[in-house]
C-alpha cells in the first residue's frame, strides 16, 4: 500500500465521529422543531459532540477517551438536567413523566438511550454516560476480582420497587408530587452511590452495582439482545488464551459470537477486551 493509500485510510476512520455527530444533530432538529423548544437543539448537540469527542479520542488511541464521555454526558446529566433544571431522570422520573402523559427530558431519554437505542448500541449509555457508573469506574476494582454471583434477580425487585413508588405517589394523590420527585432524584442518586460504592467493596468488583442492584438494567437487557454494535471474535486470529475474558468487568463472554454467549446483554462497549487482546482477534 501507497503512502498516500496509508493516509487516506487514516483519515478514513475519523468519519465515524462526523457520522455519530450528524444522526445526534438529526435527532436534535428533528425534537426541535417539532416540539418548538430550543433546549432539545442543545441537549443532543451538546451529547453529540461528546460522544463524537470520545471516538475520536479512542481511534486516536487516547487511554481515557471513555472516561472523557462519561465525565463530559454524566455530569451534564446529573448536574444540569437533574439538579439544575429539576427533571428527575432516574427511573422513578420515567414513570413519573409517563403517568402525567408527559413527553420530557427523562421519557425522551430513556427512549433514546435505554428502551430503543440498545437495539444499535446495545448497553453504550452503561460505558459511556451512566452518571452512577462514571463514579463508580474511579475505584480500584476495574477488573472484579471474584466471580459473578447469581444476585441478578434483585435488580427486579428494585425495579418493581421503583414503579410502586411513583404508583403509590399517584394513588395517593400526595400533593405537590413534582417538588417530591425532585428529593426523590437527590435521595435516589445519594442511594445509589452509596450502595454502588458499599458493593464494590463488598465484592471486590466496581460494577457490582450494574449487575445486582441497578433497575435500569431491566430496560436495557432485553433489546441489548438484539444490538447492532457488538464486540465479535476473529475466530481464526483467536488463540484462546483468555485474556479478553480476565479484563472483562461484566464478565462477558466475548469469544462466543452467538447472541446467546455468556452475559451478553451485559457488555457495556467499553473495549476493554479489544484493547488487551494479544492477537488483534476483536
Ligand atoms: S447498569 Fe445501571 S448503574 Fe450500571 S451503568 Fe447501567 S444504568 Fe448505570
Ligand atoms: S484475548 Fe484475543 S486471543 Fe485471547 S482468547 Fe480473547 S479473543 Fe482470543
Ligand atoms: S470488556 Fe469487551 S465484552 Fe466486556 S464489557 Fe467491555 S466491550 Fe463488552
Amino acid at each position: 500500500m501507497n503512502k498516500n493509500a496509508i493516509n487516506m485510510k487514516r483519515i478514513g476512520k475519523y468519519i465515524y465521529p462526523l457520522l455519530i455527530f450528524a444522526v445526534f444533530e438529526a435527532v436534535a432538529v428533528a425534537l426541535w422543531l417539532t416540539k418548538g423548544e430550543i433546549f432539545y437543539l442543545y441537549n443532543f448537540s451538546y451529547i453529540g459532540l461528546s460522544v463524537s469527542l470520545g471516538v475520536f479520542l479512542y481511534i486516536g488511541k487516547f487511554r481515557y477517551a471513555r472516561r472523557v464521555v462519561q465525565l463530559l454526558v454524566g455530569l451534564y446529566m446529573l448536574v444540569y438536567l437533574g439538579v439544575v433544571r429539576g427533571e428527575n431522570m432516574q427511573i422513578e422520573g420515567f414513570w413519573y413523566y409517563l403517568f402525567t402523559g408527559v413527553f420530557e427530558a427523562a421519557t425522551i431519554h430513556y427512549a433514546v438511550a435505554k428502551i430503543f437505542g440498545p437495539l444499535i448500541f446495545g448497553r453504550g449509555w452503561c460505558g459511556y454516560a451512566c452518571w452512577t457508573a462514571m463514579v463508580l469506574d474511579f475505584l480500584p476494582y476495574k477488573v472484579p476480582r471474584k466471580p459473578r454471583k447469581k444476585l441478578g434477580w434483585i435488580r427486579y425487585v428494585t425495579f418493581a420497587l421503583s414503579l410502586a413508588f411513583v404508583a403509590a405517589l399517584f394513588l395517593s394523590k400526595a400533593a405537590d408530587i413534582e417538588r417530591i420527585m425532585f428529593w426523590a432524584f437527590i435521595a435516589g442518586n445519594a442511594a445509589y452511590y452509596i450502595s454502588g460504592v458499599a458493593l464494590a467493596f463488598i465484592f471486590k468488583d466496581n460494577r457490582a452495582f450494574c449487575k445486582y442492584l441497578c433497575p435500569v438494567a431491566v430496560f436495557l437487557k432485553p433489546m441489548s439482545y438484539f444490538s447492532l454494535i457488538r464486540v465479535k471474535c476473529d475466530k481464526e486470529k483467536c488463540v484462546g488464551c483468555g485474556k479478553c475474558k480476565r479484563v472483562c468487568p461484566m464478565d462477558v463472554d466475548v469469544t462466543d459470537n452467538s447472541r446467546k454467549r455468556l452475559n451478553g446483554t451485559e457488555c457495556i462497549l467499553c473495549m476493554e477486551c479489544v484493547k488487551n487482546c494479544p492477537k488483534n482477534a476483536l
